[in-house]
């Protein structure tokens, strides 16, 4: 049996181990890792992937059966975007079958086919003069080829043939064979006319940075640090334009481009080039499509959220990773990795430079920075010279709110209102009170399937756990002592009420996700807002993100300790991200904005160093604090995170994982803690709980999880219990 003909393939329903061994193709090419085959498997036939050629087999020859067929004759992928999945699935402890299943469109996880080019049309043959002739009795023809003249050397695409009639493939097919119209492949655009709209002229600090980020040929990581409106879109626009012009590729990933559309919408209005743009809305054909462009090097621009960091590009020159901090990049299910470090990984295997932008820099990122392995890109001012926001800490000891807004604040609120300005409000809760209970008993009305409470709806008379789901009708009295309910606290629905009633002149512009679900939605809001007939907004972290609202005059933090106790080790630098990033709205073109925290704890050092020092002071101390408790940047995490229905189940099955820790060397560089039980530890009927793996030594951290998982996997398990890793968790849960 000659060497490379046996496979190793990933095939079944999921794609998981056990992996199987099959001959190649009796007829044919022997099919490449990264390629799909059809397989047979029991008495049926499946799509799996080969992941692997091999020499020899543990499976008696007899018993090895050949694949029935080779669905692709190349790998799906790029050379560089396969090593950095097989890399991805060793590093994340997930099955490669799985990973590169998940980095698919679904038709193509199902076994269809890659989509063939589109094809345009155009006319061509015979001198023009003839060919009324030739079509004399053929009116539809003689249309067709009419609108194929009209539209000249660049011709029509397929797309634009059919919507003029349903059997328009018959006809062009007609038109080819008399020799009066042909199909080509479009050619991309030539450089010299892809700019749609001018460039716009850089500010001085723009174009040093710019500068310096075109001085690269091969790999370079650029941490592109620069405050809200600071003009730092504008930058990758002028990068891309240099990369497209040298005839390559850019991919930009961006948190979330359903509901923050904008660096798309820029890209598309910048440059008349090919672009695929992967996002939530589109349906399978679409997606399909989107992903074969990019790959076949069609599409120019690859725009995506954190999955697009897979997409296989043909000539890939840039990749931009835009609000790099956002924890959106971090998938938090399934196949646990996270975008923007794989997307580092990428732009280095393939030697081209990367740009990781953002106003409130992971800290992981400034380390980098601190190391030498980033560059450091700063923008410091607004494009328009604005300066930052007044910021102000509001007492809420000293000046109690009344409907949650203290007097400072709604001072300053009707000042700007009546000076003619919009004013937003941050409040992370949604819903009318978070809490509804009993005054006499204190009984609250607490999720049947979570350790959590029930979140009161009043316009929609219910009770919804945000954590499941699981909803139903509020009780009209306590079920224990028949007095009746009080709400506690506040969310978005209930401020929004209190707010018309206070300010029945000022419209109110509600954002949050029960309010805005879908794309259509929300740009109806915008547009409200944009046209100024919204007055007051308000919003969750929905609001925080990239929207540029020209005629805000004043950010209103409802309540600036929510999260400042948290017992996550990223919640100081995800609070001040946030903050920082709803600070950064504020300000109108011609005069800085007016930013109101209200707090409980105006001396807290976290809101202090923010005020006094800004986002880059509090970065440097919480790195500070980060390397004196040894966390993350500064040591290494995975999680084993195991949930069964009851909790000794899963307490049981951690219990024997850490008996399995695989006998580690000298001074052992990793440490395992726990079994604790998670923050929330009852959640959707079942108990979580975790081990903590930790190490200063990253290497060490990876050959420990590689035994570890492997003896894990072979565990006897109590029944039910459901396990994951996560390495280099966001928050250990
Ligand atoms: P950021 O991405 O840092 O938030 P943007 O690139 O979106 O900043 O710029 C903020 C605003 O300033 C946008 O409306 C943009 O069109 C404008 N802008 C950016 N750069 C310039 C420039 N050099 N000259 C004029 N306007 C600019
Ligand atoms: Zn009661
Ligand atoms: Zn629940």
């Amino acid at each position: 049996m000659s060497s490379g003909s046996l496979l190793r393939v990933a095939v079944g329903p999921r794609f998981a181990a056990p992996l199987l061994d099959y001959l190649a193709p009796a007829e044919g090419p022997v099919p490449p890792v990264g390629a799909r085959v059809s397989a047979p498997l029991g008495k049926g036939r499946r799509t799996g992937f080969v992941l692997e050629h091999l020499d020899k087999s543990e499976v008696p020859a007899e018993r090895l059966r050949p694949v029935l067929e080779a669905l692709d004759a190349e790998p799906l992928w790029d050379t560089v975007t396969l090593e950095v999945l097989c890399w991805a699935a060793n590093y994340y402890g997930h099955p490669l079958g799985q990973v590169l299943a998940y980095a698919l469109p679904q038709q193509l996880r199902s076994g269809g086919r890659l989509p063939a080019p589109p094809l345009r049309w155009r006319a061509c043959g015979i001198a023009s003069d003839e060919a009324p002739k030739l079509l004399a009795r053929a009116p539809r023809q003689r249309e067709f080829r009419d609108r194929l003249l009209e539209a000249g050397r660049g011709g029509l695409a397929e797309q634009a043939l059919a919507s003029l009639t349903p059997d328009w493939r018959r006809i062009v097919r007609i038109l080819e064979e008399k020799g009066l119209a042909e199909p080509f492949e479009p050619e991309v655009p030539e450089p010299a006319d892809m700019l749609r709209e001018e460039p716009l002229a850089l500010s001085g600090e723009q174009s040093a940075a710019v500068s310096a980020m075109s001085m690269d040929r091969g790999f370079a990581c650029h941490l592109l640090d620069g405050v809200t409106a600071s003009g730092k879109t504008e930058v990758y626009l002028h990068l891309v334009e240099q990369v497209l012009a040298s005839g390559r590729q850019c991919l930009l990933l961006a948190p979330e481009i359903g509901l923050t559309p904008q660096l798309a919408e820029r890209l598309k209005a910048r440059f008349s080039v090919p672009a695929a743009v992967l996002h939530s809305g589109l349906n399978d054909g679409e997606r399909l499509n989107a992903w074969a462009d990019a790959r076949a090097g069609r599409a120019r621009l690859v725009v995506g959220t954190r999955s697009a960091v897979f997409v296989p590009c043909r000539e890939l020159g840039l990749i931009v990773v835009d609000e790099e901090h956002d924890p959106s990049y971090k998938q938090q299910d399934g196949f646990r990795y996270q975008a923007r470090d794989l997307a580092v990984m990428r732009a280095s295997r393939s030697g081209i430079p990367i740009v990781l932008g953002s106003a409130t820099p992971a800290l992981e990122s400034l380390l980098n920075v601190q190391r030498g392995r980033y560059a450091h890109r700063r923008l410091t001012k607004k494009v328009t010279g604005t300066r930052p926001p007044l910021a102000r800490l509001v007492d809420l000891n000293r000046h109690p709110p009344e409907h949650g807004l203290s007097a400072p604040l709604l001072e300053a609120m009707s000042e700007q209102l009546e000076s003619g300005s919009q004013v937003l409000l941050y409040l992370n809760r949604r819903g009318f009170a978070p809490v509804l209970m009993c005054p006499d008993c204190r009984r609250t009305e607490e999720c049947a399937h979570c350790d959590a409470r029930l979140v009161f709806y009043r316009r929609r008379d219910l009770l919804l756990c945000h954590h499941c789901g699981a909803r139903r009708r509020p009780p009209p009295a306590c079920e224990n002592c028949g007095s009746p309910l009080q709400t506690i606290g506040r969310g978005t629905e209930r401020l929004e009420e209190e707010l018309q009633a206070r300010f029945e002149d000022y419209p109110v512009a509600r954002m949050d996700r029960d309010n805005v679900r879908g794309r259509r939605r929300l740009e109806h809001i915008l547009g409200g807002i944009r046209e100024r007939h919204y007055r007051i907004l308000l919003g969750t972290q929905m609001l925080t993100k990239g929207h540029d609202f020209p005629s805000l005059g004043l950010v209103g933090v409802i309540d600036a300790d929510q999260g400042m106790f948290s017992q996550e080790f990223r919640g100081p630098e995800r609070l001040a991200q946030t903050l920082v990033q709803v600070a950064g709205r504020a300000g109108r073109r011609e005069q800085p904005g007016l930013l109101v925290l209200q707090t409980r704890f105006p001396q807290h050092p976290l809101l202090q160093q923010l005020l006094k020092e800004g986002y880059g002071g509090f970065a440097a101390s919480a790195l500070d604090l980060r390397r004196l408790s040894g966390w993350p940047p500064f040591a290494h995490l995975a999680v084993l995170r195991a949930n069964a229905p009851e909790a000794a189940s899963a307490r049981e099955f951690l219990d024997r994982a850490k008996a399995a820790v695989p006998e580690s060397g000298a001074g052992s560089a990793v440490e395992v803690l726990g079994p604790a039980p998670a923050l929330m530890e009852r959640r959707r009927d079942r108990n979580h709980a975790h081990l903590l793996a930790r190490s200063t030594d990253r290497a060490r951290l990876q050959a420990f999880l590689g035994r570890w998982i492997q003896a894990v996997r072979e565990l006897k398990r109590p029944r039910r219990v459901s396990w994951s890793v996560d390495v280099d968790p966001a928050e250990i849960g």
